[in-house]
């Protein structure tokens, strides 16, 4: 697997894409990712003012809330509210970059050498030096802003397919730091990664729908998307999310098998609840992809994968303005339903099981699926089992290609998946019954609220 699925970087190519009319610079970056070069950009390292670094790295992390990403997105988009949420975005992306690079410098210097590594810092590097420039101003012009998002757009694009970098990175440096370790910075690591990206995408995405549309609608949106306020979709249905999923995962894996296994979604197929859509795609797509292999390694391409979505009965959903997207959502008890700026119909939030019949996971390998790297991907194959019991996913890697079109390989599945559930206050729970299958519970937790009970039990039953 990679970093993200290629339906993901479709989806960053379909926000990157509309901004290439207004930017020469742009076209380029779009190409880049549609030939899928990440190593080739950008220069592999820049000088930066390390005191500035210091300075912004000193600087306390903002408690991000849901709030803040949509206050922005309130209809109509006039010019104030691009300037103000990128002078939003301005204030929070260099003290985010600036804390990731000081991460990255605290590690073993040796570890901080290996090639991989200080690829990744560099990019970190590279992304804030492209920031700097904006730091003793704000934004308060048009050209001023679509610069920044400019700059927004290549922080996206730098950042994009830079796992299996790391990945590779952290495993030629096993030696020199304990799997702990690895895990602790890997964790800190991705779930800023993803709240960065998060803020930087939420920005370009307001910005395009700002942009005059040449069809029908007099604002442009982003995949045609009516209930998307930036990135997040109010109205998001799970059960459409994950039939777009199994069509991608099928095609990987019928490419590798010869086979794919069949789905079949029950339960609350109508729901709706309020997410940004490329975390599900990328927590359903891994998920899948874990269920789909199983399936078929262990013959049973008869037996359907079972999902099952149920909406949360939970009728007291956290207010908008508390949910913190970084760090991990603490649990709220407040009813507050005043001021919500999203639809009514939004539930507080929904779990889906993904039921294989893959034959379940084994005794020695459960309490190991949650580490970052480890795989039982290609076991049988020629690999070394390194010291702490793990598969050496470097193999993997390289027979995978570390590309989202490898049904398994990096390890990093399960690990990052959860970071994304739980980056809203959701969540992923692996039910093994060994001899006969899997239970997968994914938690998400609605980002939106809401205001009656009653109304909420409508919905629920439609
Ligand atoms: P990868 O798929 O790249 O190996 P993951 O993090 O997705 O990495 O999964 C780690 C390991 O957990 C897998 O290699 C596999 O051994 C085990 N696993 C995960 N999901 C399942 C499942 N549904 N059935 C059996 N084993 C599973
Ligand atoms: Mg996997």
């Amino acid at each position: 697997m990679a970093s993200r699925p290629a339906i993901l970087d479709s989806r960053i190519l379909r926000v990157i894409c509309p901004l290439q009319r207004r930017s020469r610079h742009l076209v380029n970056v779009a190409d880049q990712s549609t030939v899928q070069r990440p190593w080739s950009h950008p220069p592999a390292s820049v000088n930066i003012d390390n005191d500035q670094v210091a300075r912004l790295a000193s600087r306390p992390l903002h408690p991000l809330t849901l709030a803040d990403l949509v206050r922005h997105g309130r209809p109509p988009l006039t010019a104030e509210t691009l300037f103000s949420s990128a002078n939003f975005t301005l204030s929070l992306i260099p003290v985010r970059l600036a804390h990731r690079i000081q991460a990255l410098r605290n590690l073993p210097f040796i570890v901080v050498s290996n090639p991989h590594i200080s690829r990744i810092y560099n990019y970190y590097v590279h992304s804030l030096s492209t920031l700097l420039p904006y730091q003793e101003r704000s934004i308060t012009n048009l050209e001023d802003e679509i610069n920044f998002t400019e700059v927004m757009a290549d922080l996206v694009q730098t950042h994009s397919n830079t796992i299996p970098i790391l990945a590779r990175g952290f495993l030629e440096c096993r030696k020199y730091i304990t799997p702990a370790d690895v895990t602790a910075f890997l964790d800190e690591h991705l779930r800023a990664r993803i709240g960065t990206r998060l803020i930087a995408e939420q920005h370009i995405a307001l910005h395009l729908s700002s942009q005059p549309h040449s069809g029908k609608d007099s604002r442009y949106q982003p995949d045609g998307c009516s209930s998307c306020i930036g990135v997040i979709d109010t109205a998001l249905r799970p059960a459409e999310i994950i039939r777009h999923c199994e069509s991608f995962v099928s095609e990987i894996c019928e490419l590798k098998y010869g086979v794919r296994p069949t789905v079949v979604i029950n339960g609350q197929q109508d729901t709706t609840l309020a997410h940004v859509p490329t975390h599900l795609e990328y927590i359903i797509t891994e998920l899948l992809k874990n269920a789909f292999r199983a399936t078929i390694e262990s013959g049973k391409e008869r037996e359907p994968i079972e999902i099952t979505i149920a909406a949360s009965p939970d009728p007291s959903p956290s207010p908008l303005e508390d949910i913190q997207i970084d760090p991990p959502t603490p649990k709220s008890e407040s009813t507050n339903t005043s001021n919500s700026i999203l639809p009514e119909s939004c539930i507080p939030g929904v779990t889906i099981r993904i039921r294989d019949r893959g034959g379940g996971i084994s005794p020695e390998t459960l309490p190991n699926i949650w580490a970052y790297s480890f795989t039982t991907f290609g076991e049988d194959e020629v690999m070394d089992v390194s010291d702490n019991g793990n598969v050496d996913a470097l193999n993997a890697i390289s027979g995978a290609g570390g590309d989202s079109s490898s049904l398994a390989g990096l390890g990093y599945g399960l690990p990052l998946g959860r970071a994304y559930a739980e980056h809203f206050g959701g969540g992923i729970q692996v039910q093994s019954l060994w001899g006969w299958g899997t239970d997968v519970y994914l938690k998400l937790r609605g980002l939106g609220r809401v205001r009656a009970p009653s109304k909420m039990a409508s919905v629920k039953e439609a």
